[in-house]
């Protein structure tokens, strides 16, 4: 009998494994842990959760609010954030059909492609950029395409983004503040981003998750305000940040009813729905902290930024002044090692501190010579930290 030889085996991995890398920001925590440091790489703000926040998620945990919520939210939240965005920037957003309470900003950018967005879409996004913003289009086919920011100040270059723009482009990511350099765009620059996305049919997906940390009296413009920008551009912000929550996976979305049935839809299919005993803590929160609540997150943080930046100059590691968010971007050229992931590792080595790699925000062989600070730390922690950042 002639031997018949087996099968190739079809078993792979898909073509988008290549790019399931760890980030450089894991990689660091996971550093920093085995090392005991203090971790400002990670965007991880551990200041305290505001009482009627963590109050209200308990008190719903014994009232028996664990089971699955309707598949945008609860009605209770999202009143509260159809009123946030009327009081906080003038936007009207009907609760029941404008609004989705999702897993994150980031289950809420997911969603938001997967229904607005084909494979093979083009998508302009600024650099430096958040990486989960260029993986999350680039898991789902879609083609990000960077369009530089340039130091020192990250200005727009209206130009570069017009040379970006092509037959295949369907929208533009805009994030303000922006993680990691702390730039918040000012008015002309967002109106003539406005004008584009006009001109040339397009929608506007803005990341405001950092919407209250803004600094120097400065105040958070939200992009759909801009004449005509209502219908095409999807809000994407959470709680993380502003209620110090990272872990309870708590965000929203607001846009035009047109698409956020989908967009609803498509949330539903990975998440079912945001979870449920969180969301009462973020309603109690959203309905019960006065607006001094959220001045005194940027007084706080303001602060805090001031004392990372002293530090850091007195290291000799020259820092950008953000504007707004919670991170600083350093000039690290004078550390040693011939990339910034080995000049981050030198300086954990060395002090104790760890912070990200900048090239984890640029295109390959950018970067290399900036490492990014995460300042929203406990005061005690930070100041430990700069004290460290002061030995080097
Ligand atoms: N968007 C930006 C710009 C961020 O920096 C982060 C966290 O670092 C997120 C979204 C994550 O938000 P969430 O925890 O709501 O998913």
């Amino acid at each position: 009998m002639p031997t018949i030889p087996a099968p190739a085996s079809r078993l792979s991995l898909s073509h988008l494994a290549p790019a399931a890398v760890q980030s450089e920001i894991r990689a660091m925590t996971t550093e920093c842990d085995r090392i005991g440091g203090i971790n400002l790489a990670q965007g991880v703000c551990d200041t305290p959760v505001p009482a009627p926040v963590q109050e209200a998620a308990i008190q719903a945990i014994h009232d028996g609010y664990n089971i699955y919520t309707r598949l945008d939210g609860i009605a209770r939240l999202r009143n509260a954030i159809a009123a946030k965005q009327q009081s906080d920037y003038g936007l009207t957003y009907d609760p029941e059909t404008e609004v989705l309470v999702a897993s994150g900003a980031t289950g809420g950018l997911h969603a938001a492609a997967m229904a607005l967005l084909n494979p093979g879409d083009e998508v302009l996004v600024f650099e430096p950029f958040y990486g989960y913003h260029v993986s999350t289009l680039q898991s789902l086919r879609m083609k990000p395409i960077l369009v530089s920011l340039a130091e020192p100040d990250y200005a727009l270059d209206i130009n570069a983004l017009r040379a970006a723009l092509t037959q295949k482009t369907r929208a533009i990511l805009l994030n303000t503040p922006t993680n990691p350099s702390g730039k918040v765009f000012t008015r002309a620059e967002l109106e003539s981003i406005a004008a584009i996305v006009l001109e040339h049919d397009l929608f506007l997906i803005t990341d405001e998750i950092y919407e209250y940390f803004v600094y120097d009296g400065a105040s958070h413009i939200s992009p759909a305000t801009l004449p005509g920008m209502r219908e095409r551009t999807i809000v994407i912000s959470g709680f993380s940040k502003t209620f110090s929550v990272t872990g309870w996976r708590l965000g929203y979305v607001t846009a035009d009813a047109k698409w956020m049935g989908v967009i609803a839809y498509f949330h539903d299919l990975t998440y079912v729905c945001a979870p449920s005993a969180f969301q009462h803590g973020a309603a109690a929160g959203l309905e019960q902290l006065p607006p001094s609540f959220y001045r005194q997150l940027a007084a706080d943080h303001q602060s805090k930024r001031a004392r990372i930046l002293s530090a850091l100059t007195d290291a000799g590691l020259t820092p950008t002044t953000p504007a707004g968010a919670y991170y600083v971007l350093a000039d690290v050229t004078r550390l040693p090692g011939k990339n910034a992931a080995e000049k981050a590792r030198h300086l954990l080595a060395v002090t104790g501190v760890a912070a990200v790699a900048g090239s984890a925000f640029f295109r390959p062989g950018h970067g290399e010579n900036l490492l990014r600070f995460c300042f929203a730390k406990k005061d005690h922690d930070l100041d430990e930290a700069c004290a460290l950042l002061r030995r080097l």
